[in-house]
């Protein structure tokens, strides 16, 4: 990527091979997309178009107005699954909602007999899901309707040894085997499990905007931000509120138009590194609203902006400074930032 881009890069070809790449991983399965939350923060606009373009038909969303965001930009042949199911009133013409009570089930067959469903059955993560009673009780009820999928959803799979894994394994085996409808448990960490738990189709989220727990992403995010402007202060000058930092010299201190409004956690203040090319420039002071101060005293020139997610310093790296994940920091990226994204096909 160019380097005199200030703002955020999203890079769609690394996107598509994390995609790729992650297909392969699950060569038995199909591979779908997770594209909840504005695809992890970066553009469901730009997102959900190029997946299609690479082969991704089958789309995942938490709600039904993420759906109904997304359903005019694919082609008929692309299915829109609704993770949370449809609350009441929601228009999901076109939309696949994922049973997960049987409130939704009793609900939506007072919509009509034949509008497509999906079940997701709860394997022992109490989120989502029917509980195993209630499945129990309405399953030949469910599966006469002719389900598009059933699913679960794992919740220990970024840790493979945890014991969960092989338990929600076996419970979805003994829920679903002999249903005869296409299944669905893995999502990025799931996929990494291994071939058993890869079913019909999978579900990646997270992996394909090049975060954890997929170790072999290619980074898609970087977040340039500008120096506002730049000035010495002599030793004893205090910088930035509550005084948290107070100059030991004389220092050049920088100030970057972007804070916690634009998703950079306020507990980085004291902690937070930027980068000048291959050079570490530590944050001095708290973040603010709309403005990190840095100590750019050791920088020769002062550049027009700094790196804070990038080659030096990923996603990850920053949530694990933060006391977070890196889903966290992707899905919190502001909206102020002029973006940027470079093509799959490798162009602007
Ligand atoms: C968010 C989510 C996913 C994607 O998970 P990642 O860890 O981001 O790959 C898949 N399935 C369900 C049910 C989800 O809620």
């Amino acid at each position: 990527m160019a380097q005199d881009f200030i703002g955020l890069s999203i890079d769609l070809g690394a996107l598509m091979r994390n995609w790729a790449a992650l297909a392969a991983h699950a060569p038995s399965a199909k591979a779908g997309a997770v594209v909840k939350a504005d695809a992890y923060g970066l553009g469901a606009d730009q997102v959900v178009p190029a997946l299609y373009a690479a082969g991704v038909r089958n789309f995942f969303v938490a709600q039904t107005s993420e759906g109904r965001a997304i359903r005019p930009l694919l082609a008929d042949d692309a299915r829109i699954f609704i993770l949370e199911g449809a609350r009441p009133g929601d228009d999901v013409a076109g939309l696949i909602p994922v049973i997960n009570s049987p409130e939704q089930w009793f609900r939506h067959q007072a919509g009509g007999p034949t509008r497509p469903f999906a079940v997701q059955i709860d394997t022992g993560m109490s989120r989502l899901g029917l509980a195993p009673d209630d499945w129990a009780a309405l399953r030949s009820e469910l599966l006469a309707a002719g389900p598009a999928l059933l699913m679960s959803h794992l919740y220990c799979a970024d840790e493979p040894d945890h014991p969960a894994n092989t338990r929600q394994l076996a419970a979805f085996h003994a829920m679903t085997d002999g249903c005869d409808v296409p299944r669905s448990l893995a999502a990025t960490g799931g996929i990494l499990l291994g071939a058993d738990y890869h079913f019909d189709i999978v579900r990646p989220g997270v992996g394909l905007y090049g975060g954890q727990p997929f170790a072999g992403a290619e980074p898609v995010v970087r977040l340039d931000i500008p120096i506002i402007q730049s000035r010495w202060v002599e030793a004893g000058a205090e910088i930035g509120y509550g005084a948290s930092f107070t100059a030991d010299r004389r220092m050049r201190i920088a100030t970057l138009g972007a804070g916690y409004a634009d998703g950079l956690p306020r507990v980085l203040g004291g902690r937070l590194r930027l980068w000048s090319g291959g050079q570490a420039v530590p944050a001095v002071g708290r973040v603010s609203m709309d403005a990190i101060t840095a100590d750019v005293t050791a920088l020769e020139d002062i550049p027009a902006a700094l790196e804070i997610i990038g080659k030096n310093q990923s996603v990850d790296d920053l949530a694990e400074q933060a006391g977070t994940i890196g889903y966290e920091i992707l899905t919190s990226l502001g909206r102020r930032y002029p973006r940027r994204y470079l093509s799959a096909d490798g162009g602007d």
